[in-house]
């Protein structure tokens, strides 16, 4: 009798914990276990603003995929998956096909720019590796060139950050500790550097305490950063952007580099195939599977589970995107063993913890609020703590950060 064949999209946070918890929870001759990603190493995604600041060499984000899983149990392909075809149980890939009895869609995020003219073309995401050594690369340039100029451009010397969430506030922390190193290494006037960070909301960091919101303003205004606060970016041009209150005259900010952080959606591999959903996101069933579909569950960025506390969705993050990837990987088992008593979806929210460059940083870690060197140092155990749960001890001292104080 053949056996089941369990495909897993996506060799992020929410793919790798599924793959390497079923890879332990199932034996050889019970499925056929198939992981596709578009390159063959996984990245850190929550790693990418120091990669993008030049704070931490892209190397340092990746590591390669099939050092985590068991080769013998899956099998790897490594292929841009197009498009799913959910009731034919294919899953089309740009160079072939890959048929499936169950699957897994793990895809991550894209960036949304809320149809604003402009940031398609001429802002940068941090979204993968190439992106972010793009973004360090372009930063770099800039620097460079400066000087190389009879008439100097102070535009280039200027960079915009639209929006300060989590990854905007967490990409100006890095930003802010590389910019003296590269106003050293291009012989360039600190005070010339502007960075300017602008939020159509009237809040910063809306998840954390203001307390420790104020706390990370603070610190990032003494390293130069000028905040503009309930001001939307209403256009990006080739040499700036232009941001305004609302009933105000928009003014513009002259900058050669424009970073945006203000947002994502679900992979636009969701809509494609024709899944119902919200900016690319999945409204989920309490044990992670699509409605209407028995054999396929979305996890991660790409899915949509209500926070019934507060009636709002949880926000897509890798803690959630892990969670999800033990559940999915039970109840994954349990369908393969012709079990029907599926596991639910409880989030264990264990605290969040936002940096401001490699030594400071805020959080609240079970119930605690936090600040300063000790959410720097605890920033540092969840990652090393995301890096053992996928590939144990060994990777933690390959990858981990050991530099705490
Ligand atoms: C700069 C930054 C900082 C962050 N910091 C934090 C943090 O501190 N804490 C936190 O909890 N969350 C943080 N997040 C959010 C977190 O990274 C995401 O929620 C998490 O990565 C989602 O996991 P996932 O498995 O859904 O997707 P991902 O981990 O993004 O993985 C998606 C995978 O799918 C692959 N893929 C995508 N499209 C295709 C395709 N067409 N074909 C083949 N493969 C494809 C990608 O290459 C990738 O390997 C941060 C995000 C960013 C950008």
């Amino acid at each position: 009798m053949r056996k089941p064949r369990v495909v897993v999209l996506g060799a992020g946070y929410g793919g790798l914990m599924t793959v390497t918890r079923l890879q332990k929870l199932l034996g050889s001759n019970d499925a056929e276990i198939i992981l596709i990603n578009k390159n063959e190493y996984h990245y850190e995604t929550t790693w990418l603003h120091e990669a993008s600041a030049g704070t931490l060499h892209h190397d340092r984000v990746r590591y390669d995929v099939k050092n985590v899983i068991n080769r013998s149990k899956v099998e790897f392909i490594k292929g841009t998956i197009e498009k799913i075809n959910p009731d034919e149980k294919k899953v089309i890939l740009e160079n072939g096909e890959v048929e499936f009895d169950y699957l897994v869609i793990s895809l991550g995020s894209d960036s949304e720019t809320f149809g604003i003219k402009g940031l398609d073309k001429y802002a940068f995401a941090i979204t993968n590796v190439n992106a972010a050594r793009q973004i360090r690369e372009h930063i770099e340039y800039q620097f460079a060139t400066y000087n190389t100029e009879e008439e100097k451009d102070e535009t280039r010397l200027s960079i915009v950050v639209g929006g300060a969430g989590f990854t905007g506030i967490e990409f100006l922390g890095e930003l802010t500790n590389r910019i003296p190193e590269l106003c050293e290494e291009y012989d360039i006037d600190r005070k010339k550097v502007r960075i300017t960070c602008v939020e159509a909301s009237p809040m910063v960091l809306p998840q954390f305490d203001r307390d420790l919101v104020n706390y990370a303003i603070a610190l990032l205004e003494s390293k130069g950063v000028e905040f503009h606060i309930g001001t939307a970016v209403q256009e990006a041009r080739e040499d700036g952007v232009l941001i305004g209150k609302k009933d105000e005259e928009p003014q513009e900010v002259k900058a050669r580099t424009i970073i945006w952080s203000a947002g994502v959606r679900g992979n636009s591999i969701i809509e494609k195939s024709g899944f119902e959903s919200m900016r690319g996101r999945v409204k989920v069933n309490n044990d992670l599977r699509v409605p209407g579909y028995d054999n396929i569950f979305i996890i991660g960025d790409c899915s949509l589970i209500i926070n019934e506390e507060i009636n709002r969705p949880y926000p897509p993050t890798a803690q959630i995107a892990m969670q999800h990837g033990e559940v999915c990987a039970r109840n994954v088992a349990k369908l393969v063993q012709g079990k029907t008593d599926l596991e639910n979806f409880v989030f264990d929210d264990k605290g969040t913890v936002c940096s401001l460059g490699e030594d400071d940083a805020i959080g609240v870690v079970f119930g605690k609020k936090i600040k300063g060197t000790s959410a720097s140092v605890m920033k540092k155990v969840i990652d090393n703590r995301a890096l053992f749960m996928v590939g144990g001890t060994s990777l933690v001292l390959k990858k981990g950060k050991f530099k705490l104080l």
